[in-house]
């Protein structure tokens, strides 16, 4: 007897052969697909629980490639859009959060994924990576663990100095400590010890510092002529503790990349490239860089921020996918938004048209945030199509509504004109998280409503509160922020170094 039938909707299997079954079926057994089908040849099964998936999608659940804890508890809540975003944040996260703000933001941020149909979220734990314990990589995956959504934590080594200031709350008081790069390496493997594999396969953890190599910038391109000629000592030690940290724990590596590093890192006899590694962005990336990429097997996660040269790159063989780069302002958890978006970024590759609408078709965006997603985080045996064996991560699009009606090309209607408040029903490893639209595993309003407080707290300890009342801009063509810029200089003097 089946454990779970979801019937009569279209199923999109994103199996290799890409097959589109109308009035189809799937079938699941404990935490495995075991059928898909015709709901025809499904009529003869029992099951103990059957969904009648009428005017529905059932498709795999997106997997976001690239993501960030701690920005779920931010938001709209810091100007997210000026410069100094970046720098205020990783401020907050480094020295004003409890060790419980990853707790409650891996659960308002799981929430997020969940009613967007995301059933598996790569998480780097903060921006620059929190990294002084594995602490706060444990408190979010206890979070993304209770609403039930699968998770790979990313963490591991923040860009220099070395050592590096942080501060932990004891009591309700601030303990600013000093971190050395081989204790954050500690940390990493103390975390992915926990968590890789935890959860019964829920929970995964990869190896991932911020920025490929400590001497190159992590954040943006480097001109060639700022390029160093060398690896540093650092720079060689960095690349030794993480691969031996991946090895040690059969795990991958995720970092971001930007145009430059890659030809500093080709140096070293043991890149971060290869088959078990994925980098987001590659900004500003050379052609000799994307070869390099192209040659050794490097997967690439690209959003709709990055300036990458995506249809070259495709052309040329690499292997890329989609994420958020979210929770933030202009990037949520919504994948329906994320392909969108993504498409009016990158389709252009063309110096004549300057918009050649045919590039990155619905069913390659589709494509980009389920089974190429799951290649890239090297997770495809188990996720990202709907196929008998594999683990049953389902979600459920409703089309029943007026924007998605008439619906003739179903692939096309649901990438170009879906939306994240249309899934219905979520499971992962055959379990329900979202019912009919509501959240059966915790008390939304409850978890909700805890994380704006702990928002609330950590944002007025640090001192951020007029951020939170910022003038919006009526009647403004222009946006002027007052008085309310971060103010590095104080940072600094607080322990920050942005
Ligand atoms: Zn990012």
């Amino acid at each position: 007897m089946l454990d779970l039938l979801l019937t009569g909707g279209s199923v999109i299997t994103m199996d290799p052969k890409r097959r589109i079954i109308e009035d189809g079926a799937v079938g699941i057994e404990g935490n495995r697909i075991v059928f898909v089908g015709t709901a025809q040849e499904a009529r003869g099964f029992s099951a103990k629980k059957t969904v009648d998936c009428k005017h529905h999608a059932i498709m795999p659940g997106f997997i976001d490639t690239h993501s960030h804890g701690g920005h779920g508890l931010i938001r709209a809540s810091l100007l997210g859009n000026t410069s100094d975003w970046m720098a205020a944040i990783t401020h907050v996260y480094n020295h004003y959060a409890y060790d419980e703000y990853w707790y409650y933001e891996g659960r308002i941020s799981a929430l997020d994924k969940l009613r967007s149909g995301v059933t598996t979220a790569v998480c780097f734990i903060g921006a620059q990576t929190r990294c002084d314990d594995s602490i706060f990589a444990v408190n979010h995956a206890k979070g993304y663990n209770e609403i039930g959504v699968r998770e790979v934590v990313c963490t591991g080594p923040c860009h220099p100095p070395y050592p590096h200031k942080f501060s932990r709350w004891v009591n309700g008081k601030r303990i600013i400590q000093e971190v050395t790069y081989d204790q954050m390496i500690d940390a990493m493997a103390d975390a992915i010890r926990q968590l890789n594999h935890a959860n019964n396969d829920r929970t995964r953890a990869f190896v991932a510092p911020y920025g490929l190599l400590p001497s190159v910038s992590p954040s943006f391109p480097t001109p060639s002529d700022k390029l160093p000629l060398e690896l540093s000592e650092t720079d060689q030690h960095h690349l030794d503790q993480l691969w031996r940290v991946a090895d040690e724990y059969d795990t991958r590596i995720h970092t971001e990349c930007y145009g430059g590093s890659i030809h500093t890192m080709i140096k070293a006899k043991n890149p971060l490239l290869g088959p078990r590694v994925h980098l987001e962005h590659c900004s500003g990336c050379s052609f000799a860089e994307q070869m390099i990429l192209k040659e050794t097997g490097t997967g690439v996660g690209i959003t709709f921020q990055s300036t990458t040269p995506v249809i070259p790159m495709m052309h040329m063989g690499i292997k890329m996918a989609i994420g958020s780069d979210g929770p933030k302002l202009l990037g949520n958890a919504d994948m329906f938004q994320c392909m969108r978006m993504t498409k009016i970024r990158h389709q252009d590759d063309s110096i004549f048209s300057g918009n050649d609408m045919w590039n990155l078709p619905p069913a390659k965006l589709l494509e980009m945030t389920t089974i190429d997603a799951a290649q890239i985080i090297g997770w495809d045996d188990d996720l990202g199509s709907l196929e008998v064996g594999k683990k049953a991560d389902v979600i459920t699009v409703n089309l029943l509504n007026s924007r998605m009606t008439p619906r003739f090309n179903i692939v096309d209607t649901i990438v170009m004109l879906g939306a994240g408040g249309d899934v219905d029903n979520v499971f992962v490893d055959g379990r329900q998280l979202l019912e009919n639209g509501k959240v059966v595993t915790v008390n939304e309003e409850k978890v909700l409503m805890e994380g704006h407080e702990e928002a609330r707290a950590t944002l007025e300890r640090a001192g951020l509160t007029e951020f939170m009342n910022a003038e919006p801009g009526w009647g403004q063509v222009r946006r002027y922020p007052s008085k309310a810029r971060f103010d590095l200089e104080w940072q600094r003097e607080d322990g920050g170094y942005y």
